[in-house]
């Protein structure tokens, strides 16, 4: 069995080596690592190995972690945020990847107003057009951008998307005509939306996002072991 830090490096190797296949450098790739489920001891042990970076999905999950978390650590909502739950992460979290409709962007609008604190954000796009994944559609990305950009409180940083489930590969073209919409978006040159985060592949495909231009891959299982075994073992003690 793998410990959380030979994981680790055996995930940087492997981001050196995509980025390396692609022409890229690997240091302009970041590891997001998702801890959804994870407890604070094995997070710890991740921060520990030197990742600065943790997703966390679920508002109340994340606030029992974020006071806990000892270290220079960041964290990043990956997952879909509820509109009532928007002020109880400002000023905790550094980027929230799934921006995905104009109701939960009015309210990080307002909350900017209320306490100063702008929001960075990804917006997030369903590419792969599967209806049970969040995310606006590709052709709607731009309009929603441009009200975004007129609404204030709001800084947009890049784009985020969750591949297709099952083999790996059929992610390419996915994460290529996203890497082709950031660059559009990034030519129109709108007024507070910048093109600096490509946020995609998670453990089964993040090699393949790399390849295709991702500078956040988000992993949970390749560093923290499977999911189900994490919550049954926290479960029964
Ligand atoms: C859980 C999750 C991940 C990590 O998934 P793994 O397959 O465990 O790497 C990445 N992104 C989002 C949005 C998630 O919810």
């Amino acid at each position: 069995m793998f410990d959380i830090s030979e994981r680790i490096a055996l995930i940087r190797e492997k981001i050196e080596q995509a980025a390396e296949r692609s022409g890229r450098d690997p240091k302009q790739i970041k590891i997001v690592a998702v801890s959804k489920f994870v407890d604070p001891k094995r997070i710890q042990e991740a921060l520990g190995a030197g990742i600065t970076t943790f997703g966390e999905n679920r508002v109340q999950e994340f606030l029992t972690k974020y006071p806990v978390i000892k270290g220079p650590v960041q964290w990043h909502i990956v997952g879909s945020l509820q509109t009532n739950k928007v002020k109880k992460v400002i000023g905790k979290v550094q980027l929230i990847h799934s921006l995905d409709r104009r109701s939960l962007a009015e309210e990080l609008s307002r909350q900017a107003r209320l306490t100063g604190i702008e929001a960075a954000v990804l917006v997030q796009v369903n590419v792969s057009r599967e209806i049970s994944k969040q995310g606006l559609a590709s052709e709607e990305v731009i309009p929603f951008l441009k009200w975004l950009s007129t609404i204030g409180g709001v800084e947009v940083k890049g784009l985020m998307t969750i591949g297709p489930l099952g083999e790996p590969e059929k992610a390419r073209p996915v994460f290529r005509q996203l890497r082709e919409l950031f660059e559009r978006i990034a030519d129109l040159a709108l007024p507070k939306v910048e093109m600096k985060y490509l946020s995609m592949g998670m453990t089964n495909d993040y090699e393949i996002a790399i390849e295709e231009g991702a500078n956040l891959v988000r992993i949970g299982t390749g560093i923290f072991g499977r999911r189900e075994t994490a919550q049954r073992r926290r479960n029964h003690g």
